[in-house]
């Protein structure tokens, strides 16, 4: 059994001004793949490991993956496709295929990235040909994507520890197809519901019971993987929502669809259980709860601004409010900066360095920097990303060259920084990832304004279908 295996993950925020090339991708074409050392243990690991596993002969054909951020190029999105589809074509007699995309992905003039890939793959490999994909949770679901995909399976963690494992079940519900000769088909319900990854983590309810509901709705006869897609709110995209996506055999569509429903119902039923998972305020709320906190350190959440979701990284308003309230023992990381890294560079460690500081206004048109005097601690490079660490007053400020998700303490560690000796520690992120949850004597989720900014109602959304709850009274 011959399985083609492909993967094209970004998550797409159309708030902000970036803009993603193809030079932002972490790319790798066919057994490239398992040389990328960061993708071990991620979803294409999975696939790629779990269909090996099963005897059959997975054939990788093209990687891709960036950092969330802004839509990608057209040019980008046409090569990458043809990276998928022309590399597919080219693999000689195959089985299946089976994917792992974001599944909330938009390019330059296309809402629907991940229902236009897989619209061209079918028109490419025919009908017969069983294609499966792994999503993130974070997927939005469009008739595109289940009309021209056999089957899904998406994450059931948030954080995301189970890349692997939901690669692993997209391997076997393909191998499951393609050994027993049986049709796959798909059956979804919308949820028209818009919806914060900051008030839908797993290890809380709602989430815990929705997700306990997909386990039993895949013990029921027919079903052979159940998922809920909840969709990406920093999008403003005529698809967005939440959904549910049921695939089993073609044989029992009736089964599928009322297990969609069921489970549509269930979710919709919870809506308004949904709540922040982390204590969550606005930032001067948010920070006099960290000063009056006697166990340390907090760790601050700067939602607003969270790269994990697509922001720009490069609002100082943080740093500005902790300079204000003459803070101690504070660490802000990381502001991206590529120009105050290079006058940091130029400094030296132990130099003064003037700073224009990335932007006070993340709404604003023109450059809104913050004028900062530094002491310069160190500079230094950490899996290719070159970070300055520089010191105003208390403030302790980590900058870096280009976006990057924090979203792992060992990087501030390998910058020499002894995050035990810090009161607040200040992360660009929305919900904490686990290292960081055990660091935190108390974590608190900072309502800032910015690209990701968790406050739904204040964004500018003008082609979400409506109605859609919260927005509108439903
Ligand atoms: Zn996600």
């Amino acid at each position: 059994m011959r399985i083609a295996v492909a993967g094209l993950m970004h998550e797409t925020n159309t708030f902000t001004s970036l803009r993603t090339g193809l030079a932002d991708f972490t790319v790798a074409e066919g057994s490239a793949v398992h040389g990328v050392a960061r993708w071990k243990g991620t979803v294409f690991a999975g696939a790629l490991e779990t269909l090996a596993k099963l005897g059959a002969e997975p054939v990788p054909v093209y990687f891709a993956r960036a950092l969330p951020s802004g839509q990608i190029e057209a040019e980008a999105f046409e090569a990458m496709c043809r990276g998928i589809a022309d590399g597919i074509a080219g693999c000689g007699p195959l089985d299946g295929v089976c994917l792992a995309l974001h599944g909330s992905m938009c390019a330059e003039g296309c809402d629907d990235a991940e229902g236009e890939l897989l619209a061209r793959l079918r028109a490419a490999v025919g009908s017969a040909l069983p294609v499966v994909c792994a999503l993130d949770m974070h997927a939005t679901a469009t008739a595109a994507m289940i009309a021209h995909a056999d089957g899904f399976a998406a994450y059931r963690t948030a954080p995301h520890v189970d890349e692997y494992d939901t690669g692993a079940r997209a391997a076997r519900l393909l191998h499951g197809a393609v050994a027993s000769g049986r049709k796959l088909a798909n059956e979804w319900a919308a949820i028209p519901m818009l919806l914060a990854g900051e008030q839908s983590e797993t290890g809380a309810e709602p989430m815990r019971e929705l997700m306990d509901a997909l386990r039993r709705e895949e013990d029921a006869p027919g079903v052979r993987s159940a998922s809920f897609l909840l969709g990406f709110p920093w999008a403003d995209s005529p698809h967005g929502g939440c959904a549910a996506v049921v695939s089993g055999y073609a044989e029992d569509r009736e089964r599928l669809r009322q297990a969609a429903a069921r489970l549509a119902e269930l979710f919709w039923a919870k809506r308004r259980d949904f709540a922040f998972s982390t204590e969550a305020a606005p930032l001067e709320k948010a920070l006099d709860r960290a000063e009056r906190e006697p166990r340390k350190p907090v760790v601050l959440s700067d939602a607003g601004d969270n790269p994990t979701a697509g922001a720009s990284q490069d609002v100082s308003l943080v740093v500005r409010a902790l300079l204000d309230r003459q803070a101690r023992r504070a660490l802000v990381a990381a502001v991206c900066d590529p120009g105050s890294v290079q006058a940091c560079a130029a400094a030296g460690s132990g130099g003064s360095a003037d700073l224009l500081l990335g932007r006070l206004d993340p709404y604003a048109a023109g450059p809104t920097p913050l004028p900062l005097r530094v002491r310069v601690v160190r500079t230094g490079t950490v899996h290719g990303v070159t970070y300055a660490v520089a010191a105003a007053a208390g403030v302790t400020v980590v900058v870096s060259d280009r976006r990057v998700a924090v979203y792992d303490p060992t990087i501030l560690e390998a910058l020499g920084l002894e995050l035990e000796t810090f009161d607040l520690i200040v992360v660009k992120s929305g919900y904490l990832s686990p290292a960081y949850k055990a660091l935190a004597a108390r974590a608190i989720l900072a309502l800032t304004p910015g690209d990701t900014n968790e406050l739904l109602a204040e964004l500018p959304y003008r082609r979400l279908p409506r109605p859609i709850f919260p927005l509108d009274a439903m």
